[in-house]
């Protein structure tokens, strides 16, 4: 089945899905994105994606195109005609085509570029990787210093998920200053002694949405967060540790840098924390 894509208000066949060459998407990566996950055909955690996405545009001094509800109804015919029942939608928004290239932004009268596409994935929820956990490696963090605006700029960590690759493992956790800051496309977190530890939030990372709920939920279940840096050592030494993002909601990772983190299987907060998730964003969702 083609795809269904959505390109400036038209839903259009994947094939006929238009963008200009000028647009600064393309040419500067002036654009910021979100992704929603969809379960049972509904958006999970969909009023923080939108959030976030209005706090990115802003810090741009972008445009927002659409009202809230004008962005829900957009989200729920891209589920509607590609008949997703589980999987994700990909949303950006870029600065538009100034019909040139100028390191200066457009006039403000330059329209927004905006696409949307679904993917469809099984095993979202029922995932086999979150059953044994998964391994990472960690590299420098050599991104830029505003990675709290969820720009399309992903160069890096696809070289983090390359060198991730190449050395055998699953995915990259980011090292400045001696601390872990994320993920490549995840929020970091390992537990000691029952106590949840997580970088505190500032520019050195993305506000995960999934971060958010996750911390809301460990509060409620009366379980101990620390929001604190902590080193790749510390991670070695844990009892647990994994990461949430939108598409993988809560993951353990079992390994780190070859070491195996508590006894190299996930670990019962990570699992308690995903059911939890997982349970309370279907009860949520939109
Ligand atoms: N950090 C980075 C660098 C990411 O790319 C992502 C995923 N977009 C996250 C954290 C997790 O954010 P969220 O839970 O909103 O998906």
């Amino acid at each position: 089945m083609t795809r269904t894509v959505y390109v400036n208000g038209d839903y259009l066949p994947e094939d006929q899905a238009r963008v200009s060459v000028f647009d600064r998407g393309f040419l500067m990566a002036d654009a910021v994105y979100e992704v929603t996950s969809v379960l049972g055909g509904k958006l999970i955690d969909f009023a923080g994606h939108l959030t976030r996405l209005k706090r990115s545009l802003a810090e741009l001094e972008m445009t927002n195109p659409h009202s809230d509800d004008e962005w829900l109804a957009i989200h729920r015919r891209m589920v509607a005609d590609n008949g997703i029942d589980e999987g994700l939608i990909y949303l950006q928004v870029t600065r538009g085509n100034p019909g040139d290239r100028d390191f200066a932004y457009p006039s403000a009268d330059t329209a927004p570029t905006v696409v949307l596409f679904t993917q469809a994935k099984t095993q979202l929820a029922d995932s086999p990787a979150a059953k044994v956990g998964i391994s990472v490696i960690s590299v420098p963090d050599l991104r830029w210093s505003r990675r709290d605006i969820k720009t399309v700029q992903l160069l890096y960590p696809s070289m983090a998920k390359m060198a991730a690759k190449a050395a055998g493992a699953d995915d990259a956790w980011f090292v400045e200053d001696g601390f872990v800051t994320e993920g490549s496309s995840n929020n970091t977190y390992i537990v000691k002694d029952g106590v949840i530890v997580t970088r505190a939030l500032s520019n050195d990372i993305l506000h995960g949405i999934t971060r958010a709920a996750v911390l809301r939920f460990a509060a409620e279940a009366q379980m101990k967060i620390e929001e604190r840096n902590f080193t790749i050592a510390e991670a070695q030494a844990a009892d647990e540790a994994f990461y949430t993002s939108a598409s993988s909601f809560v993951m353990p990772v079992v390994s780190v840098d070859g070491a195996s983190v508590g006894d190299g299987k996930p670990g019962p907060v990570a699992a308690r924390l995903r059911d939890i998730y997982l349970e309370e964003s279907r009860k949520s969702a939109v």
